[in-house]
């Protein structure tokens, strides 16, 4: 089910009955991510990068530390867009070398801290590099750049669009010259360029044309560089499928437009090391919220599965608040995995709040109280991803398995 087993009619995360595990973690509602999944799962990514291309883990995805220290070892490098996750990163065993801070306002205590640390600086203004130069003269310590290039197109068919058009991430490609002469002016050491254009993106075709004139665009840049490219770091996006219409992404034609971007990169930029950075692609799919159900309720007719886990715990499974259109992450019955789906259910959460909604009108097996319902695809942007102390409901726990 979904790449987990089921065991004498019970859905297990690492070989282990949820009912078990549950007892193991404590409580529930918990998190429980299989790190047999997650070490597939970038064995599996690998088999697609050229060889030679670099891995990153972007650690927003799901900071948890003991998934980071598990991920450490197996990654080429961790990309962060905090102090706190680049703490996180650290503390897993990440070398400094091989982490890059991103995101927009970076503040004076974060960039103190990767200048002490040495890590790679993604600059996303002209701020940013003027105090970034006026902190590493005063620390005397060098500060190692890279310039996030705003791209001059767009993608479209992206679930979150980060790059192209007006954006606060990055630099927009028209003003990149100007911040390489400055750059070189301020002495600080180059390494190369970022670019990350959208997340969860599920169409091949369109994550090849993105590395195709991301590359394309980089090269153009050429004539202003004030040292050699050391690294090239091609975002990633890739996404996983949450709902049923959605299908997993191909990755051969992404692996083709790699190939193609290696070949032209290293054409003209022999020293760039090229790195991919993926978040939810190496996680999301490994990881399941586990609530139990405290009560059957039948309102003229409809069952509502009342459980003691939602929305405080798993925003994006109920639909970010009501933002988005709210469409079904895939569920089950940890103990009826093997029973005929026969009746309709919503499964709902205990806060006083009609967005509090796991599921909404799904075929499930009858569920009694004290069943454990499992949410899918549940991996990445979970818990640090929700409003932890809406309503003043207890926390739910994360277990690595
Ligand atoms: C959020 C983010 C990622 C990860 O996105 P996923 O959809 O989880 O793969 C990677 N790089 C940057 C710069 C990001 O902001």
């Amino acid at each position: 089910m979904r790449g987990f087993e089921v065991l004498q009619r019970q859905l297990c995360v690492g070989g282990i009955p949820l009912e078990r595990l549950a007892h193991r973690a404590g409580q529930t509602p918990f998190y429980a991510y299989d790190r047999h999944m997650i070490l597939r799962r970038v064995a599996e990514v690998r088999a697609v990068l050229p060889v030679g291309m670099h891995l990153h883990y972007a650690v927003k995805a799901n900071p948890m530390p003991a998934l980071l220290s598990c991920l450490a070892p197996v990654v080429d490098g961790m990309d962060v867009a905090s102090g706190r996750e680049l703490l996180a990163a650290l503390d897993a065993g990440c070398s400094p070398s091989s982490i890059s801070f991103a995101g927009p306002g970076k503040r004076e205590g974060e960039l103190r801290q990767a200048l002490a640390a040495g890590v790679l600086l993604h600059i996303e203004s002209f701020r940013e590099l003027d105090l970034l130069a006026r902190l590493s003269a005063e620390m005397g310590l060098p500060a190692r750049v890279a310039v996030r290039v705003n791209p001059d197109f767009e993608l479209r068919g992206a679930g979150m669009r980060m790059g192209g058009g007006a954006q606060v991430f990055g630099v927009d490609l028209e003003q990149v010259p100007a911040l390489l002469a400055r750059i070189a002016q301020t002495g600080l050491q180059f390494e190369g360029f970022h670019v990350y254009a959208g997340s969860q993106v599920l169409k091949a075709e369109l994550l090849a044309e993105l590395i195709d004139r991301s590359v394309s665009m980089l090269l153009q840049l050429q004539a202003h560089l004030p040292g050699p490219v050391l690294q090239v770091n091609l975002g990633g996006g890739w996404g996983i499928p949450y709902f049923p219409n959605e299908q997993p992404l191909d990755v051969q034609p992404v692996r083709s437009a790699l190939l193609a971007a290696q070949q032209r990169l290293h054409g003209q930029w022999p020293q760039a090391r090229l790195v991919v950075e993926l978040g939810r692609f190496l996680v999301a799919e490994a990881g399941v919220y586990v609530v139990r159900v405290l009560e059957r309720k039948i309102s003229r007719g409809e069952v509502f599965l009342v459980t003691d886990g939602g929305l405080h715990h798993h925003l994006a499974a109920t639909g970010n608040f009501g933002q988005v259109l709210r469409r079904n992450y895939p569920v089950a019955v940890a103990q009826r995995a093997d029973e005929p789906s026969l009746e309709q259910v919503s499964v709902v959460g205990p806060l006083c709040t009609p967005l509090d909604v796991l599921a909404h009108k799904v075929a499930l097996p009858r569920a009694e109280a004290g069943d454990l319902v499992v949410i899918f695809q549940s991996g990445a942007y979970g818990a640090t991803a929700s409003p932890q102390a809406f309503l003043g409901h207890p926390p739910c726990v994360e277990i690595l398995v």
